[in-house]
């Protein structure tokens, strides 16, 4: 088993990066903002508990987090995993490390995707999801052809709860308050690497070449 680990602020593209990188490698995507999601629109007890959280931008806790990416790792066994949106706290990272040491592997690389604060409050607040598909479209980014609608598969295109302007704000103070300390984890463990990724393309080819 390997771990890798995008580790960026909301908006710094950890998720169309991830999509991008599962393509053309064997990497195994794991997001646990798309897991919640997901148990939230199941209403299974994990989604229902999350919700509050989810909605008002705040950190889900640590134990349900940390279950919800063991369970997983046990349901596919071996593979070379690709984490976005996990671990953001530091006790996170230490379960983790020992999620991880019970299955004799270790974080491999941490991926810091560096994106300038204005760049990423513009791209949060135009993002717009097709409700079918999933593809994310920008309304001045990547504004799809017909407005609302999904080029792709023709679904209702809508903007994700907490990607609207206060919920975006309060999830970048939060992400500043909890997650500068885990960088330093990471960097002081010698597997920290900073990536430019103001260009999508350009973060993929060296994410790549670091693999
Ligand atoms: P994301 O799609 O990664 O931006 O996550 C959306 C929301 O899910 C976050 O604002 C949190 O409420 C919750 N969430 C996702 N991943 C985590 C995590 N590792 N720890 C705590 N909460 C999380």
């Amino acid at each position: 088993m390997q771990a890798f680990i995008l580790l960026g602020a909301p908006g710094s593209g950890k998720g169309t990066v991830s999509a991008g990188l599962t393509k053309v490698s064997d990497l195994l995507h794991v997001s646990t903002g798309d897991m919640l999601r997901a148990a939230l629109k199941a209403g299974t007890p994990v989604g229902l508990g999350a919700k509050k959280f989810i909605e008002n931008g705040e950190l889900v806790p640590d134990e349900v987090i940390i279950r919800l990416v063991e369970d997983h790792l046990d349901k596919v066994g071996e593979a070379r995993f690709l984490f976005d949106g996990f671990p953001r706290t530091d006790v996170q990272a230490q379960m983790f490390d020992e999620a991880l040491a019970k299955r004799d592997a270790a974080v491999n690389h941490v991926f810091l995707l560096d994106v300038p604060e204005s760049v990423l409050v513009d791209r949060l607040s135009g993002r717009r999801i097709c409700r079918s598909c999933g593809a994310v479209f920008h309304v001045r980014n990547i504004p799809p052809k017909v407005d609302g609608v999904c080029d792709h598969c023709g679904g209702e295109l809508y903007q994700r709860p907490d990607d609207d302007g206060e919920t975006v704000r309060n999830r970048l103070s939060v992400y500043r308050s909890q997650t500068q300390s885990l960088i330093d984890y990471y960097d002081q463990r010698g597997v920290l690497i900073c990536v430019n990724a103001t260009d999508r393309a350009d973060t993929e080819q060296t994410i790549l070449d670091a693999l």
